[in-house]
């Protein structure tokens, strides 16, 4: 656990706080506890914890409130408790902005794994990206590689692939990538360009499935973009 994060209870059960309280505090969380809703807004503005855990049901100003009022000035992950699970379903649709749902009756070591795995995920975007995938291109042995597995390319593709790449997310027309495509200039139609593009994109799928790096600009030409 990194210094100890701060967290805002609102729940007007004290004997329920109470026990939270314990649990949170006991995984290394400092937790402040308010029983109404009311001052809640106001004291995270003040105060700006690291979470809110907010019940439903508050005396004073209710849960959808306080979560309405907290998201005009903050992004703080924001855990709704309610004590009915198919609440949960409208809350979603009101779309309050709240980043988790936990139900009564909850359990207290739930809570805290649910609380902990927030944070982890803040943190695992907060310290940059993950690991940026790399592409290397090598111009003397016309290769580019993927995390270190070789793009099986043609030299034609390798030409193309290369050119758009030096300069991710500018468009290069089907006329200025033919230029780069042959040598000796001979006349092709502009479909070869698209047809050699479909051809990478089938052998970058298969190292990178979840993602289109090629990009056709409608009426442009065709880019790179990472
Ligand atoms: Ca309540």
């Amino acid at each position: 656990m990194p210094d100890s994060k701060s967290i805002l209870l609102v729940e007007d059960e004290p004997k329920l706080a109470e026990v939270l309280k314990e649990y949170l505090e006991r995984a290394g969380f400092s937790v402040q506890w308010l029983a109404e809703g009311l001052p809640a807004a106001s004291w995270v503005k003040q105060h700006e914890p690291d979470l809110v855990l907010l019940d439903l049901l508050l005396p004073g100003r209710d849960g959808m409130d306080v979560c309405r009022d907290i998201r005009k000035f903050s992004n703080v992950p924001i855990f709704m408790i309610t004590a009915r699970v198919d609440e949960i379903d409208r809350l979603l649709g009101l779309e309050l902005g709240a980043d988790d749902y936990i139900c009564k009756p909850y359990s207290p070591r739930e809570v805290v794994a649910r609380v902990r795995a927030v944070f982890r995920r803040i943190e695992y975007c907060g310290s940059g990206r993950p690991p940026e995938p790399e592409f290397r291109v090598d111009h003397e042995r016309m290769t580019i590689e993927f995390q270190s597995r070789v793009l099986d390319l043609t030299g034609v593709e390798f030409r193309l692939l290369a050119a758009l790449m030096e300069k991710p997310g500018r468009i290069l027309s089907r006329e200025r990538l033919l230029g780069r495509l042959y040598e000796d200039n001979r006349i092709v139609a502009d479909r070869t360009v698209d047809s050699h593009v479909k051809n990478i994109r089938k052998k970058l799928a298969a190292v990178l499935p979840e993602r289109e790096v090629l990009v056709s600009v409608y009426g442009a030409g065709y880019k790179f973009e990472w």
